[in-house]
């Protein structure tokens, strides 16, 4: 076994601090990658504090994952040591059902897809444990490329909140003609502005931050809207083609859809704890509907990866010492993120 360092939780309540585990010898198609920097997505402090359903301890979180490669197994043929990767949401799946060769490995539909954490791998037994640490293994289909030309710790994040906010903006054809709304601006909100803009919409950030209008417009957003004033939000009424909705905490749903034009989408990629309540009339009026999409798969990740490089788009992040991290989870709860933590894992060390 390869003995690795992390920060990990023990139980609900419990404050992230340092633990020693262990990772997998290199089977066959396994990759070593000593991670560089890892992202704090908003899910981690849902899973830690185990806010979705009972979670798996000890947690190491982390799903933004970059690195290099220091080892490869003996059938390793995408990635030599040296490489520049990334690893997401998901460490493996059975890989053999449609839905996993179609690249939707999140639905695999033998219910293999194994998380990066939180979560078993397909055996039904082994814990699988995150980004929050020096060195992961990782099967090589579930290793990304990554780019020599972005800066490596903006970089990390794409690997969650950016491809959460590629995958629906792409899928629903979000682009040249279209208004959209962009509501919350955090981790996965500020992404959706970045690539909503890249690809011609019109952006208006909907944020209960007034703080933050100065930095929406710096991230390309064209409008900015205060949602606690009423006043402010009226002038949207039936506004949106798209609202892409990365709230975490739960929020009133009916206001959101009233922004919408006739035949308009909610799109949610955040994931609050308690149920959505709305009436379907809120939608009724104006035939609008509402989506929800997860992450994405693996081809898409390294679709997303490819956009950003070309582009030049990376997370805007704050990097951190890993000892700083239960201080940046109350500050993420607070709103007061700009606009992603990400952990320099050099300060483990
Ligand atoms: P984050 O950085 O904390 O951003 C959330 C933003 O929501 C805040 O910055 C704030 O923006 C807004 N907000 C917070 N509380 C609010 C409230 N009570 N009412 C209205 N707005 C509020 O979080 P994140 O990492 O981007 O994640 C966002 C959500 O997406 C989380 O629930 C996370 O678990 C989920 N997620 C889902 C997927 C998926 O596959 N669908 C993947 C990753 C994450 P303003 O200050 O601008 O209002
Ligand atoms: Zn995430």
């Amino acid at each position: 076994m390869i003995e690795a360092k992390g920060y990990a939780v023990h139980n609900k309540t419990d404050l992230l601090a340092p633990w020693t585990f262990e990772r997998r010898d290199l089977k066959p198609h396994d990759v070593l990658i000593e991670i560089a920097f890892c992202g704090i997505c908003h899910s981690d402090i849902h899973q830690v504090r185990s806010e979705w359903g009972p979670a798996k301890y000890p947690m190491v979180p982390g799903h933004e994952i970059v690195g290099r490669v220091t080892g490869i197994g003996a059938e390793v043929a995408k990635f030599k040591e040296g490489d520049l990767v990334g690893i997401g949401c998901m460490v493996d799946s059975c890989k053999t059902c449609p839905t996993c060769r179609q690249g939707l490995e999140q639905f695999c539909e033998k219910g293999e897809t194994v998380f990066t954490y939180n979560s078993l791998e397909r055996d039904k037994k082994t814990p699988t444990y995150g980004g929050y640490s020096n060195k992961i293994v990782c099967t090589e289909e579930f290793v990304v490329k990554v780019s020599e030309r972005l800066p490596l710790s903006g970089v990390a994040p794409l690997l969650c909140a950016g491809i959460t906010t590629y995958s629906p903006i792409k899928k629903w054809g979000i682009g040249k003609g279209h208004k959209v709304a962009v509501v919350g601006l955090g981790g996965l909100g500020h992404m959706a502005v970045k690539f909503a803009v890249a690809l011609g919409a019109e952006v208006t950030v909907l944020s209960t931050s007034p703080s933050k209008e100065k930095d929406a417009k710096n991230l390309g957003a064209h409008n900015f809207c205060i949602t606690t004033n009423p006043e402010h939000v009226k002038k949207y009424s039936n506004y949106f083609n798209f609202t892409i909705d990365a709230v975490s905490a739960p929020h009133d749903y009916e206001m959101y859809f009233g922004l919408l034009a006739i035949g308009g989408v909610h799109i949610c990629v955040g994931l609050p704890t308690e149920p959505m309540k709305f009436s379907a009339f809120s939608l009724l009026r104006g035939n609008r509907s509402i989506s929800v999409s997860s992450i994405g798969g693996i081809p898409e990740t390294q679709e997303m990866l490819d956009f950003c490089a070309e582009h030049d788009i990376v997370s805007d992040v704050e990097v951190i010492n890993i000892n700083y991290v239960n201080e940046a989870y109350e500050r993420v709860l607070s709103s007061d993120v700009k606009y992603r933590f990400v952990i320099d894992m050099d300060t483990l060390n």
